[in-house]
């Protein structure tokens, strides 16, 4: 018995000053903002033209740690973007088509409404409109992506403190003669219709500055997608308990669809370019973690030869819809480390939720 105990106290005090650390016990630094990325419909292939079709390098390169997702959804093999931010925006499967609710149409908690209840400020920023199925995720709940008009009146009371995007006439025009722009003045927004400028004095910023999408870049958006970004940075950093950021590049996944490889490309510069902008901001804050991925690939798209010309890359598309194949997460800053492997989408918010300061 004696021995026991003697035993006991030697292997304790062995323990406190040699305890050896396993990967599993290294403490994980917590961030105080979370920013998440989603270029809509960016597989490999298309991060890949990047780097082949960009003028400057590519800010994806930038990030120390890199993983894989399987985009699957509950109902399908191929997600859509509804059931795929629906699972990083509330841990959970469902079914295509889904905004925020389970399989049986019961609504999920999202990442907004728990962060919201930590004092932490949020911001949704897209090149759709805002209650496209990506932004929609995380604020609304709905059984399908098609209900532009009750998703847009979920965003008043909702607990966004920040958006930009598109969408005016689910707002202003809608079919059930409401004009929601009054809703948002009763909750404590100030809203522009018109540019993209600060609002200091605002209680809550919202911009809603074209009616259905946001121009392609092609077509003149200009940088709003990277100046809204730092717009929202500017105004969310100031809270004390942090922030929680989503920003979309919705119109990669459209050059997709239309197999349109200089829509995409452009698209996905814009996206870049983003990137480096909140790259910049995380590396100087030292507070953040980013978390850069897709909801699904789409296109089937791949950078092949052009012909037997090895030495010349000719785009091309095997689907007008999306693909099954995993897509890439990029992270960087305080718990970046815990998004390397592979592992499923729903997987991204179960990791934020464990990164969240007490
Ligand atoms: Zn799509």
């Amino acid at each position: 018995m004696k021995k026991t105990v003697l035993l006991t106290v030697a292997v304790l005090a062995l323990l406190s000053c040699n305890k050896i650390v396993t990967p599993e016990e290294t403490e994980v630094k917590k961030p105080k903002n979370i920013i998440l990325m989603i270029g809509d419909g960016t597989g490999l292939s298309q991060i890949s033209a990047a780097q082949y079709f960009g003028k400057t390098p590519s800010n994806y390169t930038r990030f120390p740690i890199t993983g894989l997702i399987n985009t699957s959804s509950e109902s399908d093999l191929i997600t859509d973007s509804a059931a795929g931010a629906t699972a990083f925006a509330s841990g959970i499967r469902t079914y295509n088509g889904a905004i925020g609710v389970d399989v049986d149409t019961t609504k999920v908690q999202n990442m907004v409404e728990l962060v919201s209840q930590k004092g932490m400020q949020t911001g949704l920023i897209a090149t759709s409109s805002i209650t496209h199925a990506t932004p929609a995720c995380f604020f609304a709940h709905s059984k399908s992506r098609d209900f532009h008009e009750e998703i847009a009146a979920q965003l008043p009371t909702s607990e966004i403190n920040f958006f930009a995007g598109a969408g005016l006439q689910y707002f202003n025009k809608r079919e059930d003669g409401k004009n929601l722009l009054d809703d948002f003045s009763e909750n404590g927004f100030s809203i522009d219709t018109l540019k993209l400028e600060a609002m200091p004095n605002a209680k809550k910023a919202g911009y809603l500055l074209a009616d259905k999408s946001m121009p392609k870049a092609m077509e003149g958006r200009g940088n709003f997608l990277k100046d809204a970004s730092l717009l929202a940075v500017q105004r969310l950093s100031q809270n004390e308990k942090g922030f929680f950021m989503m920003v979309e590049g919705s119109q990669i996944d459209w050059g997709g669809h239309d197999n349109d490889a200089p829509y995409l490309i452009s698209e996905l510069l814009d996206f870049d370019s983003t990137i480096g902008a909140i790259l910049d901001f995380a590396e100087k804050n030292g507070e953040t973690l980013v978390v850069v991925t897709a909801d699904h690939e789409t296109g089937g798209f791949t950078l092949a030869s052009d012909g037997d010309d090895y030495n010349s890359i000719q785009p091309t598309f095997s689907t007008h819809g999306h693909s099954a194949t995993m897509v890439p997460v990029f992270a960087y800053g305080p718990g970046a480390e815990i998004f390397s492997g592979i592992y499923k989408n729903s997987e991204i918010f179960h990791k934020i939720k464990t990164l969240l300061q007490e």
